[in-house]
């Protein structure tokens, strides 16, 4: 199902894009050597409930899962790149951490995904994964626009990570979304620009360039939910959902600064 939201809708939809955003700065700022993963899952129910909005995650199960996800928020440390199950596991300097976050409010569901360097730490390694995701999503954001074609975007994003010298997978990408969390149309990660459903108006798409350093092959942990790359390596993911206008394309949970950033 493809879904156009009409004006009443996107103003809801900016209303989910900002909360979405907010919660993720808020869980940003929080976070800080020797956090546990499942405090800050208890953070984004709280920050969630204080909103009245509804998680996307906790009653979430897909035929790829092992039931219910049951937690508000994705934490993927390091190695995990998607769908992180919040576990016992205080961070540690230097740490990788992937947050990604579906919150619905007032009918329309927003998803954005952050990854930041916890503590002081800045391996260049790691900075370098992270730059290239949000790169890669600024390149397809700007391939976004009434007329543009999903290849268009697809092409943008694969132009960036692989031009950055990572592979990349197709297993999973960008979707539509709505009044549900994935809808079509699908937006991979890389792909051939003039091709696929042409964006208008009043569509919501979630775009989310997703890197692994090394390889392009996800493992799952037993919890049937964390992905992790085959070789250890580290990764990174950032994702927005902006609203396809008359103009061109607008970010609806812009953070404030670059998760990339030194720390303050
Ligand atoms: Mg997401």
């Amino acid at each position: 199902m493809i879904e156009i939201l009409s004006a009443s809708g996107l103003v809801r939809a900016r209303a989910s894009g900002a909360l979405v955003a907010s919660i993720l700065r808020t869980l940003r700022e929080r976070t800080t050597v020797g956090t546990n993963l499942l405090d800050i899952d208890r953070w984004a129910q709280d920050l969630i409930a204080a909103a009245g909005a509804q998680s996307c995650y906790v009653d979430y199960a897909p035929p790829f899962g092992r039931g219910p996800f049951g937690r508000y928020v994705c934490t993927s440390v390091n190695d995990a790149v998607l769908h992180g199950l919040p576990v016992d596991y205080a961070l540690a300097d230097g740490d990788l951490l992937s947050l990604d976050l579906a919150v619905s409010l007032d009918g329309v569901v927003a998803d954005s995904a952050i990854s930041f360097l916890v503590g002081s730490a800045r391996p260049a390694e790691s900075v370098a994964l992270i730059e290239a995701t949000e790169r890669a999503l600024s390149a397809g954001i700007a391939a976004a626009g009434p007329g543009a074609r999903i290849g268009d975007i697809a092409f943008a994003i694969g132009s960036v990570l692989h031009g950055a010298g990572y592979p990349v997978s197709t297993e999973f990408g960008g979707h539509g979304l709505g009044s549900s969390m994935h809808q079509d149309p699908h937006v991979p990660n890389t792909g051939r620009p003039g091709r696929g459903f042409r964006l208008r108006p009043g569509l919501l798409l979630a775009l989310e360039p997703w890197v692994m350093a090394d390889t392009a092959t996800l493992v799952t942990d037993p919890d049937g939910w964390t992905l992790r790359s085959a070789t250890g390596c580290r990764t990174a993911h950032s994702e927005h959902t902006i609203a396809i206008t008359d103009h061109g394309a607008d970010v609806l949970t812009a953070w404030r600064d670059s998760p990339a950033a030194p720390a303050r």
